[in-house]
């Protein structure tokens, strides 16, 4: 038996079933490189869904990481460390606000900043007690949580794990008057993802963030801003936000700001917001240790520099110049004189992809497979939809070689 067969059946033998991973076994990885245990070689064009922002084994973040492991790892916040000023003035001053409130996982900030949100409405707002309401999209992903799920339109994330919570209004994603219509004296928050990226790379119409802050403001509402997976470089700014000039009033950032090493997950803010929380009201016994504030501490100072953001920009235009020239039925199929590759249509900013491919083709899942063995590792989401999100520190040969690889899995797919 193989190797890779016998990891794979173990895994499932003795692990629950909650993902259905791609039959590939990881040993070890380098910048946009991972190799299995057969010694293959792959692009990871899935980069831990923006975890991976800097590559695997960044030398930057990984002597960050060496150094506080020989030191200290863990406090808990009964007491401060040396690492954790610099970590929270740094990240406050990356995202022009005045404080960090910093948890582990995606998921944990997404809950603080609903209760930084409930908190505010509550004691500045003056929301009638146990009103407070927020809005948030269709399609929307946010986490895990029993919470998060209670406002999630995919029935296989919602179904299931009731009662729900109260207190969401859901809207359609890209309709700011919809927004407008759901705010009531109670409305606390609007939330949203400023690129929806589970729910296929979806970039909202021009001018929608802009009409969020505006009727966010107008009706004395924070605008949250889930830039968990589409922050901190992807899009080519260092926040997806940037590209229409809007500052919200919270960050939800995640993902990256771990460095592809250690779950660090923060809700940034300004004082009048982040201050209604008072000591005994939320907190976690991991967030902002020691490691995770040295980890982070370094990703600040990566973006500091704007350099990923710049490349993530040039490398994106090439990405997506080479994937829109695959749109069109592929040659020779259905009589058309194709041209294309069996591309529906191509979204996203920066060196972040969501690509429609023809279902005729197949699933999002047979593409990926068929990525999978040309050698990119990738990852579909609905239907016949796969995202490309490598890590920023790929070349633009990587690129244009991972785009010819599309080629040739949708040539295989289409016989
Ligand atoms: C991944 C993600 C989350 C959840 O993060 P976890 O670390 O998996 O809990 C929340 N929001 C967005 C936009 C995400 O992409």
């Amino acid at each position: 038996m193989s190797v890779t067969r016998d990891q794979i059946d173990r895994a499932e033998r003795h692990s629950a079933h909650n993902y259905h991973p791609l039959p590939v076994v990881v040993r070890e990885a380098e910048g946009a490189w991972v190799t299995d245990v057969e010694g293959r070689r792959y692009l990871d064009c899935l980069a831990g869904y923006s975890s991976l922002n800097f590559g695997h084994g960044n030398e930057t973040i990984l002597g960050a990481a060496e150094d506080q492991l020989r030191r200290v790892t863990l406090t808990s916040r009964a007491f401060y460390h040396d690492r954790f000023a610099e970590f929270c003035e740094g990240l406050a001053a990356l995202c022009g606000k005045d404080m960090v409130l910093p948890m582990n996982t995606g998921a944990e900030a997404v809950e603080t900043a609903i209760k930084v949100a409930r908190k505010w409405g509550y004691d500045v707002k003056g929301v009638r007690p146990g009103q407070a309401n927020i809005v948030v999209m269709e399609d929307n992903f946010h986490g895990r949580t029993t919470t998060i799920v209670s406002f999630s339109t995919d029935p296989d994330a919602r179904d299931g794990f009731g009662p729900a919570t109260p207190g969401f209004r859901i809207v359609k994603y890209g309709s700011a008057e919809a927004i407008r219509e759901a705010i009531d004296a109670d409305t606390v928050a609007v939330l949203l993802e400023p690129i929806q990226g589970e729910a296929g790379v979806l970039v909202p119409p021009s001018g929608f963030l802009r009409q969020v802050r505006d009727i966010c403001t107008e009706n004395n509402v924070l605008m949250v801003a889930d830039e968990i997976q589409s922050g901190l470089g992807r899009t080519g700014e260092t926040f997806a936000c940037d590209h229409e000039g809007v500052v919200p009033d919270m960050y939800v950032l995640g993902k990256a700001l771990g460095g592809g090493v250690v779950p660090v997950s923060a809700v940034v803010a300004d004082a009048d917001v982040l201050g209604v929380i008072k000591p005994g009201q939320h907190g976690s016994t991991f967030g902002g240790n020691p490691l995770a504030c040295a980890v982070g501490h370094s990703v600040v100072e990566l973006l500091r520099t704007g350099e990923y953001q710049a490349r993530a920009r040039e490398l994106g235009e090439v990405l997506h110049e080479r994937l829109r020239a695959l749109i069109g039925p592929v040659n020779g199929a259905d009589g058309g004189d194709g041209g294309g590759h069996g591309v529906v249509a191509v979204r996203g900013r920066g060196l972040w992809a969501g690509v429609d491919i023809d279902p005729s083709l197949g699933t999002g899942r047979q593409v990926c497979e068929a990525l999978l063995r040309h050698g990119v590792l990738a990852k579909d989401t609905h239907g016949s939809t796969i995202r490309l999100a490598p890590p920023l520190v790929v070349t633009a040969e990587d690129v244009h070689w991972a785009v010819d690889r599309l080629i040739d899995a949708l040539a295989e797919l289409s016989g």
